[in-house]
């Protein structure tokens, strides 16, 4: 009954907002409320308070540019069987297709700023629908909401299980950002910063050790046109502005689970495994640097 009444509320705000434009893009959304957990997070306890039920987990992945939300976010999509969403690519994949978009995206990504709600509606519900149409349930979103206007949004049209706040120290984003490669030919993702911060006044050291390509890569490398200092810092202050805010939107609906990054990959991932109760079965990628 309780289940019946709040699928029953729940369709009412769909429809409520099914006049908004923005809103009706995103009406492919899986708007179940029972999720399917992985083995491993149902016996456990799943850190989304969900109980077991019939569609896969709805996760989104926060934090500043540079904190490695699509690094995590892709390996938990590959364990999980999710798929990884991230806004990011969506708006680099429509600049390389040069299609009517291209222009306008190019000068705003190019600046650090936001694209507008409607523009990163409208490629995200593309994306979705495509998922629908391969028969792809569930994902990991990265890199989007980034508005509360976005986050509201989302929150009327589906259910978000769980939402992970990466953090990371600040000083380290910037060079973390500048130390980003994508080989040109695979699409791989590396970093060449090394990051190594003595511990001091009762703070922490942490080290990062870079993420080099391997050979087949090396001379392949380019770097995003928005990663120069100067976007960045405006990244990181658009961010502030007004991605932070999303953080306290989910805070204060208990979905936020806050994860400071104590190094790189080897020693983040079986943290982040333990906080989320999952288990990588065949322990492959956290053995990966
Ligand atoms: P970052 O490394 O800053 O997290 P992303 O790869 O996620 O970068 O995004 C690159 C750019 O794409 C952003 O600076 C922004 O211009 C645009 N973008 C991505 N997602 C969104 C979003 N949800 N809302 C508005 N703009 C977005």
């Amino acid at each position: 009954m309780a289940v019946a009444l709040n699928r029953l509320m729940r369709s009412a705000a769909v429809a409520a907002v099914a006049y908004s434009p923005v809103s009706r893009s995103l009406s492919t959304l899986e708007k179940k409320t029972d999720v399917i957990f992985p083995a491993s997070l149902a016996h456990m306890g799943s850190p989304a308070r969900r109980d077991p039920g019939s569609r896969n987990v709805q996760w989104v992945f926060l934090g500043c540019p540079g904190v490695g939300k699509g690094t995590y976010a892709s390996r938990l999509s590959q364990l999980i069987g999710v798929p990884h969403i991230a806004t990011g690519d969506l708006v680099r994949e429509e600049l390389a297709s040069s299609g009517p978009l291209a222009k306008e995206l190019n000068e705003i990504v190019n600046q650090g700023k936001l694209v507008s709600d409607e523009i990163i509606i409208s490629l995200l519900s593309k994306r979705l629908e495509n998922a629908e149409a391969k028969g792809e349930s569930g994902f990991i979103l990265d890199g989007f909401p980034r508005t509360i206007r976005q986050a509201e949004i989302l929150e009327e049209v589906t259910d978000i299980d769980l939402v992970i706040n990466l953090k990371l120290r600040e000083d380290i984003l910037l060079a973390k950002c500048l130390g980003r490669r994508i080989c040109s030919k695979c699409g791989g993702n590396f970093n060449v910063a090394s990051i190594d911060i003595k511990g001091e006044n009762g703070r922490p050291g942490i080290y990062m050790a870079p993420l080099l390509p391997p050979e087949q890569c090396a001379s392949k490398l380019v770097t995003r046109s928005d990663d120069t200092e100067k976007v960045v810092k405006e990244r990181l202050r658009v961010y502030h502005d007004q991605s932070q805010p999303v953080e306290e939107f989910y805070r204060s609906r208990g979905k936020l689970l806050e994860f400071d990054l104590p190094g790189g990959i080897p020693e983040s991932w079986p943290k982040l495994l333990q906080a989320l109760n999952l288990e990588d079965p065949d322990g492959k990628r956290s053995a990966a640097a």
